[in-house]
């Protein structure tokens, strides 16, 4: 079971080691799997935090992407990193606001995301999606009594918006893509957004089956956020580590996203393997800067795992 847990971290940043990922994906990487992250082989510490624009921040390293969001009352911070990060967090947060955290937002369940919720008091309100709740219950680590105080307090089902004025945060879920509890959280008034692992990096979807993810609905979900979210020019993304990116990336990771699902249906049709439909992937000039190869879910990357899904319909 431990390895389990280190898996669903892995599963989730998904550039590590292809034996442990195929071994992931041969476990099922079902409930429960997503878990403390353990050590976070290869996710590096902590890093500094990075000015993204006027009172909004990002803390890379030791898992997921930290935005931080200095609001009139206090810090908003969304996702948590691995377990045992909170007070490298605090640290960082302390560096630009003495403002006490108020609240804490989860893109989603995975424990390089959730990790640290349990460090912040319980006053702290703890905001995620409905679905991302339900997976986070069945994580070994919160049904631990000691850690309660780090599940969710709130949820939403399609949007819900968090403060006001210029401190609105909107919250939104289009339906599964990474897993099915997926939240784009949008500073309103600085035009920015935190994807989540919707967009960890450029590069192959990542997608957890066994929290309700779908590599079939991944291009459809971007398509509607990106239809239906207006005014952001700023994306941070799950797991880039450079800084933000931009709205259109978001837009050029949706069209990405469509031409690898129907790749992989052309592929299976033709009764091509997983490692073939890699093998034979062309892509346009402009995704020449993504990690295509070398990566995720090992020689068949995740076409492995669109795959197991178009065979069950
Ligand atoms: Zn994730």
């Amino acid at each position: 079971m431990k390895r389990l847990l280190v898996l669903g971290t892995i599963i989730c940043l998904g550039l590590l080691l292809i034996t442990v990922a195929l071994t992931a994906q041969q476990a099922g990487q079902g409930a429960g799997a997503q878990g403390r992250g353990g050590g976070g082989a290869g996710l590096g510490p902590i890093g500094t935090i990075q000015k993204v624009t006027d009172r909004l921040y990002m803390i890379p390293g030791a898992g997921g992407n930290t935005a931080v969001f200095i609001t009139g009352n206090g810090v908003v911070i969304v996702d948590t990193k691995l377990a045992n990060n909170g007070p490298a967090i605090l640290d960082q947060v302390k560096t630009v606001s003495n403002k006490p955290i108020t609240h804490i937002i989860n893109t989603h369940t995975h424990g390089d995301h959730t990790g640290s919720n349990q460090f912040f008091p319980a006053s702290v309100e703890i905001v995620t999606h409905e679905n991302t709740k339900t997976n986070m219950e069945r994580m070994d680590v919160f049904k631990d009594p000691a850690n309660k105080n780090g599940l969710p307090d709130r949820t939403f089902k399609d949007r819900l918006t968090l403060l006001s004025g210029p401190d609105a945060i909107d919250l939104y879920y289009f339906g599964p893509a990474h897993t099915n509890g997926d939240a784009f959280v949008v500073f309103r008034a600085l035009r920015a957004m935190h994807a989540g692992d919707v967009f960890a990096t450029k590069g192959q979807p990542l997608i957890d089956t066994g929290n309700g993810g779908s590599g079939v609905a991944y291009p459809e979900t971007i398509a509607k956020a990106t239809a239906a979210i207006k005014n952001v020019d700023t994306v941070i993304t799950g797991h880039t580590t450079t800084g933000p990116l931009k709205w259109q990336d978001l837009v050029d990771y949706g069209e990405f996203n469509r031409l690898f699902l129907e790749h992989a249906r052309k592929s299976l049709q033709a009764g091509k393997t997983s490692e073939q439909a890699m093998s034979d992937l062309k892509l346009p000039e402009k995704f020449k800067d993504y990690n295509i190869q070398g990566g995720r879910g090992g020689p068949g990357g995740n076409f492995n795992v669109i795959y197991q899904e178009l065979q069950k319909k």
